[in-house]
């Protein structure tokens, strides 16, 4: 399975992620891990990246871009994936497209993760990461809002988008995912 994973940020993708990487034997394809292991490690693209996620600012396309290419041509990734937190724009889901559609391996499904905003912001205050601070958060929130919710719709009108509600445990989550995902091979 190929799998994109959207949700604004505090909406618990990256615990539902674990679940479905471990379930399905996927690779777990984050950006948002693989910018901060580049910035701990202070390459020159993490330096880079770091003055746009400090300021909860989207990282600009071609850096991503580059960091996919190269990971989805790991042998890991044959086996399936979920790519967590990219595409995150219009630009770079085009540009997965066209990388997909170079290897003959499109995706089997897009699954929005959906939360309410007054509720997003609870949680990630609570939470304590470097980009955790409100004014960061705020845009963070901002910039999901206006880059990347239009892929809601990109991915409607090729009708693979499945949405889910991200209010609950986790493992009443979880339960849709394996749902919504049992769904599409039948
Ligand atoms: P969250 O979804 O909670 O904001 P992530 O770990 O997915 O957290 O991302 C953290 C930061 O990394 C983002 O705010 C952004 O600066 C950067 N980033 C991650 N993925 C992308 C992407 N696909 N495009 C641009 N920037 C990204």
């Amino acid at each position: 399975m190929r799998i994109v994973f959207i949700g604004p940020p505090g909406a618990g993708k990256g615990t539902q992620a674990e679940r479905m990487i471990e379930k399905y034997n996927l690779a777990h394809l984050s950006t948002g891990d693989m910018l901060r292991a580049a910035r701990d490690a202070q390459t020159e693209v993490g330096r880079k990246a770091e003055q746009y996620m400090s300021k909860g600012e989207l990282v600009p396309d071609d850096i991503i871009v580059a960091i996919i290419g190269q990971r989805l041509a790991e042998p890991d990734c044959q086996k399936g994936y979920l790519l967590d937190g990219f595409p995150r724009t219009i630009a770079q889901a085009e540009a997965l497209d066209n990388l997909l559609a170079q290897k003959s391996t499109p995706l089997d499904a897009v699954l929005e993760l959906r939360v309410a905003e007054d509720e997003l912001f609870r949680r990630l205050a609570g939470r304590g990461r470097a980009d955790d601070q409100p004014d960061v958060i705020r845009q963070r929130l901002v910039a999901y809002r206006k880059q990347t919710e239009p892929l809601l719709d990109y991915y409607g009108k090729k009708k693979i988008l499945k949405s889910i509600n991200g209010l609950g445990t986790v493992d009443e989550i979880f339960d849709c995912v394996v749902e919504t995902l049992a769904g599409l091979r039948a």
